[in-house]
């Protein structure tokens, strides 16, 4: 972990530290070597928390993002069942940085423990196995209603750079038909609409993950991914027709929203001019 209790205050771990375990209340044990990220142990027993995962400095750096008092905040269900959260922010909300896979089970028995919780997933490890494509319009514009996009899927040219239906020409033919129904039609592709796309885009894409994690696209939380770069790639469901997208979110948006909003689903839902000069 990287905070302990000394003298009741949560401190980071500093050479010959001795403290406390801010759940389990035991005595923790600074570790401070040049070859390890500074950390506190337990002293005798084995990690309190059944939940935890060794730190990775992936981990420490989401949790530096914060600011100290919203990390590894214990969190306690009624019942007394009681966890660390890995950063809970003064709004409420909890999130859990996973570098680990998980199995399904973990992962809805946090997400029931923590309710209020955002999902940031180390994608590092699978990359190579990840493709964005093309760029979708905001779906809430008006130039979306029309469209019905075709999945795209590693290898599948065509759907790759980005072909689409339009739900009005169907309509002529199958008056019932809707976004979630219509199955074909005449063929369009992006390049008719490359401008109006570009105008209305606000960060979705197509994407396909081939061999996914899919416990985190079952995930009742939002899961935002983070591939190293200065967005988070947010799994998302772009309409009616449940086509599967992303939506690049700033890190930096992210973190601002995550202190301001009260509910982990409204993070990125709203604009907020950031000031760049703060932390
Ligand atoms: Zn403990």
């Amino acid at each position: 972990m990287q905070l302990a209790l000394v003298n009741e205050k949560k401190l980071e771990a500093f050479p010959k530290g001795r403290g406390f375990c801010p759940i389990c209340g035991a005595e923790a044990i600074a570790k401070c070597g040049p070859r390890v990220m500074h950390h506190w142990a337990h002293l005798r027993k084995r990690n309190c928390d059944p939940w935890w995962e060794n730190e990775t400095p992936w981990h420490r750096e989401w949790k530096n993002r914060f600011p100290l008092e919203c990390r590894e905040v214990s969190h306690v269900a009624e019942d007394g069942e009681i966890h660390r959260a890995d950063i809970k922010t003064p709004t409420g909300i909890v999130i859990e940085v996973q570098h680990s896979s998980m199995t399904d089970a973990e992962r809805i028995s946090r997400e029931e423990f923590y309710k209020n919780l955002v999902w940031v997933i180390d994608g590092s490890v699978f990359k190579d196995n990840f493709d964005i494509y093309h760029m979708l319009p905001d779906p809430r514009s008006e130039l979306a209603q029309d469209l019905v996009w075709s999945k795209a899927k590693r290898h599948m040219h065509g759907a790759n750079t980005g072909i689409f239906f339009r739900l009005s020409e169907a309509v002529e033919e199958y008056p019932e038909v809707t976004k979630s129904t219509l199955r074909g039609g005449r063929i369009h592709g992006i390049y008719d609409i490359e401008e109006e796309v570009t105008e209305s885009y606000n960060g979705y894409h197509q994407y396909d993950w081939v061999r996914p994690r899919k416990t985190w696209l079952d995930a009742n939380c939002p899961v935002y991914i983070d591939f190293g770069d200065e967005y988070l790639v947010k799994l998302e469901i772009y309409d009616e027709s449940s086509l599967k997208c992303i939506r690049l979110v700033s890190k930096l948006k992210f973190v601002h929203d995550a202190m301001t909003e009260s509910d982990a689903k409204n993070i990125a839902t709203r604009f907020y001019p950031i000031n760049k000069g703060q932390p």
